[in-house]
């Protein structure tokens, strides 16, 4: 069964109708790309899923979103709890004002993870190993994330510190928007090598990224979800 089901999703921002009867499921172990042109609500669909746009002000949203069944929306859910069932990449790499350690502990420490001693050690090389990561900094574990890495690898830390929060679902909003090719080219790696044991969600401009690391492809125009399909079927037919 899906692990998130969209059914009717309307949003609006005060009077800008962003979103009109957006409709999709999430399967688990897909990556499913969101792809059309600027302001045709991407992004706005994706924050629905994890609540973040619940922080906005004049917000109206109407619609369902059920995830493991459960509608997110309903009145016992709490957003800040419902979020950290996430991992959520933004475009610009923003890692803590912290070590690169204690960045990927942070999810684990939430959720109660890693608690036996040394636990937490192979937690954060193991996250820090599946971002393609761990070679460059097992010996700065400590230092500063800022100012000790490339923007290329504050982004694969900004992956290592979502997989710290053991999450189900990665949302990934333009992750390569903001990093060079070749920091593009190991981030699209990352996301095909997590493929299978997460449901992952990645918005992008680009059609050929879409098809180089997306099983399906949901293409928005002017707030609606006008084509949803494996990529085969949205880039090959005549
Ligand atoms: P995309 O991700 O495809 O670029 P967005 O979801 O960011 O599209 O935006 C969809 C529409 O909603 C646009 O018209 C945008 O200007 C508007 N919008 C997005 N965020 C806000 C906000 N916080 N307040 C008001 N309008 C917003
Ligand atoms: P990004 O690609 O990082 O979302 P944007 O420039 O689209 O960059 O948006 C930056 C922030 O401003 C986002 O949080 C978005 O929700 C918000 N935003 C986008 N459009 C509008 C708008 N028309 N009015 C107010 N806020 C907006």
């Amino acid at each position: 069964p899906p692990i998130i089901e969209v059914r009717n999703l309307n949003v609006w921002y005060d009077t800008t109708h962003a979103l009109t009867d957006v409709s999709f499921d999430l399967y688990p172990g897909e990556v499913l790309a969101f792809i059309g042109p600027s302001g045709c609500g991407k992004s706005t669909a994706l924050r629905s899923l994890n609540r973040m746009l619940d922080d906005i002000r004049e917000i109206r949203i109407e619609g369902s979103i059920r995830m493991g069944g459960r509608d997110i929306y309903a009145p016992d859910i709490d957003p800040p709890v419902h979020r950290q069932r996430f991992g959520w990449v933004a475009q610009s790499p923003n890692p803590f004002p912290s070590s690169i350690y204690e960045n990927v502990a942070y999810g684990a420490r939430i959720h109660g993870l890693a608690s036996r001693p040394g636990e937490m050690d192979s937690l954060v090389e193991s996250c820090l190993r599946r971002a393609d990561l761990w070679d460059e900094v097992k010996d700065i574990l400590h230092a500063e994330a800022g100012g000790h890495l490339s923007v290329g690898q504050q982004q694969r830390l900004v992956i290592a510190r979502a997989l710290g929060f053991d999450p189900e679902v990665l949302l990934m909003d333009e992750p390569t928007g903001s990093i060079d090719p070749i920091a593009t080219r190991r981030v699209e790696q990352l996301i095909l090598d997590l493929r299978g044991t997460h449901a992952i969600i990645v918005v992008t401009h680009s059609m050929m990224e879409a098809r180089r690391i997306a099983d399906r492809v949901a293409m928005f125009y002017l707030g609606r979800l006008v084509e949803i399909g494996p990529v085969a079927q949205m880039f090959d037919h005549p």
